[in-house]
């Protein structure tokens, strides 16, 4: 196909206007209330309170997410699509409890960019300080939105520096707030040397607020008193100390711009919509094992990075999350799943238009489809229109929690191995079958996905497991470089250690240990092999 084909121009000029990026926060910091402000704004949706709706709607549907109703969570993560500025944004919502599962951190692989909400009085909570690694690790670029400046909290240049040592970025702010809580006046728009009045309230939408011209206009200080002027002191101080922003430093993962506002009073969330399709990137290249990929390439693939399971009970589906990488995506086309060679005709693709799942026709690099299947589909599967090949960077961390799990009727020991089985492809749990013993290892990162794992394993495999306490506490992936003696140097360390060693969904080998101090022996130990919190799917 020639460079300006009709179609080659069309996959480029979509693929310039996409925008694919994660929200996350700490529990409470005000992400549904962002993530329901965004989608009014851009006009995907008319009446405020809908996400809050689903997100009660969504209780009925299925019998597993009864755990999600209890504790008042969301577990899944979930997609969705808005046009903006002639922009299409594709938005990841995470998980936002403690309790939150390895899902998070994939959902992170699938995106070019986050959005941090942080609750002002708060600051940077450990929900968000776990999800911040993974942008780091990655280079993700960052924007910050400061939350509930409505009502009493922290200093904003004290907010400012925790960010910055908290990030390990430099921050960058584009408004600053004069005053917060009941003298909450408005934020200053640094860049276009404007002020933008607050005024509480859900009704107003874009363009409906009083903006004054400058900075320093001799009406503020007369209007806004005393914040005014420690805000003028504090915009003196940051502009000194702060750098100019760089884009090329934003898409670094060097630089955050930073943005003030208040959610639920609708105030600062057009800033962010601006800031999303203005500074955050369009969907770059992708690695894979064999090369890497444009995103403007004319044949189609994506990398399945979530998999959810009876999203509609009656069913029992499976859906796999697949982002796109490159290509165009058609409805009808045939596919193939590289590392089975199986091939794949979905007819019944989803995409997840503001909300609704609706029946897909096309799609492009950064959008994110869904793939009802019945097990053909796993994590980190690559999907081609038939060039062999694997995507990297699907992420999995070494457990942090571990558990016995064991029938409660041995006569159905099967059916619990089946069901761990799907749950391990899913990537609901991580199972590990220890060389001694018969008892499976189940690990996690967080203490939700054994319950989660529980009970599905008694309302979907008819099993009721028994989980119990387990002496391990961390777990490394364990592999042997060539030159340090390979795969006869892995056998003499896996032979020597068969007392902790057990082997993990995809046979990959796996010490366990007790204590950290005994892994750092067991390291120095054996300094030819190699321990690895943290294994790609190939
Ligand atoms: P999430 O857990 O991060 O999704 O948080 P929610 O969006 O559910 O918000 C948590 C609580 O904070 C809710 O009661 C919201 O109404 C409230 N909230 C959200 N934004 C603001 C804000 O700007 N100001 C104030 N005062 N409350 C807010």
């Amino acid at each position: 196909m020639s460079a300006d084909s009709p179609i080659a121009s069309r996959i480029e000029s979509e693929v310039k206007r996409r925008r694919t990026f994660a929200i996350i926060s700490h529990p409470d910091a005000g992400k549904t209330t962002l993530t329901e402000k965004l989608l009014l704004f851009s006009g995907a949706i008319q009446i405020a309170g809908s996400v809050k709706a689903r997100k009660a709607s969504r209780h009925a549907t299925s019998d597993w997410m009864e755990i999600e109703k209890q504790r008042g969570i969301s577990v899944a993560s979930s997609v969705m699509q808005m046009e903006y500025r002639d922009c299409v944004i594709n938005l990841l919502d995470t998980p936002g409890h403690q309790d939150f599962s390895e899902d998070t951190y994939r959902v992170l692989t699938a995106v070019d960019a986050a959005l941090m909400v942080i609750d002002a009085a708060n600051g940077v909570e450990p929900q968000t300080r776990r999800l911040l690694q993974v942008c780091r690790a990655r280079n993700t670029p960052i924007v910050t939105f400061v939350n509930k400046l409505d009502r009493e909290v922290q200093e904003p240049l004290a907010l400012m520096d925790e960010i910055e040592r908290e990030l390990g970025m430099t921050v960058v702010p584009f408004t600053w707030p004069v005053g917060m809580g009941k003298h909450f006046h408005g934020v200053m728009d640094l860049r276009q040397e404007r002020m933008r009045v607050f005024s509480p309230g859900e009704d107003r939408v874009a363009g409906d607020e009083e903006v004054l011209d400058g900075l320093d206009n001799p009406a503020y200080a007369q209007r806004f008193g005393m914040q005014y002027e420690q805000a003028q002191g504090e915009i003196e101080l940051v502009r000194e100390a702060a750098p100019e922003f760089s884009l090329d430093e934003f898409l670094a993962g060097r630089q955050t711009p930073m943005f003030f506002g208040s959610a639920v009073n609708n105030f600062g969330v057009q800033e962010i919509l601006d800031a999303l399709v203005e500074l955050a990137p369009q969907p770059g290249e992708r690695a894979a094992l064999q090369r890497v990929v444009q995103p403007e390439e004319p044949k189609f693939s994506g990398v399945v990075f979530k998999i959810q399971a009876n999203m509609d009970p009656a069913h029992r589906d499976r859906i796999a999350f697949l982002r796109v990488a490159s290509g165009h995506f058609e409805r009808g086309m045939r596919l193939k799943v590289v590392r089975s060679g199986k091939e794949l005709r979905p007819n019944t693709v989803v995409s997840f238009l503001s909300q609704r799942r609706e029946l897909l026709d096309e799609a492009f690099a950064g959008d994110i489809i869904g793939i009802p299947n019945h097990g053909v589909l796993q994590l980190g599967d690559t999907i081609t229109e038939g060039e062999a090949l694997q995507y990297t960077g699907l992420p999995f961390f070494a457990p942090e929690m571990f558990r016995s799990v064991e029938v409660a009727d041995p006569l159905k020991t099967k059916q619990l191995k089946a069901g761990l089985q799907q749950l391990g492809e899913e990537g609901a749990i991580q199972v590990f079958r220890p060389i001694a013993g018969s008892v499976l290892l189940l690990g996690a990162v967080g203490q939700l996905q054994f319950e989660v794992v529980a009970h599905r394993l008694e309302h979907e495999y008819g099993v009721k497991a028994r989980i119990t306490a387990s002496r391990f506490q961390v777990a490394r992936w364990v592999s042997c470089s060539p030159e340090d003696g390979g795969e006869k140097e892995l056998k003499r360390f896996i032979d020597a250690n068969d007392h902790r060693m057990a082997y993990d969904a995809v046979d990959a080998p796996t010490v366990l240990v007790e204590y950290a101090p005994e892994l750092r022996a067991i390291e120095s130990n054996w300094p030819k092999i190699k321990f690895h919190a943290l294994r790609e799917h190939a």
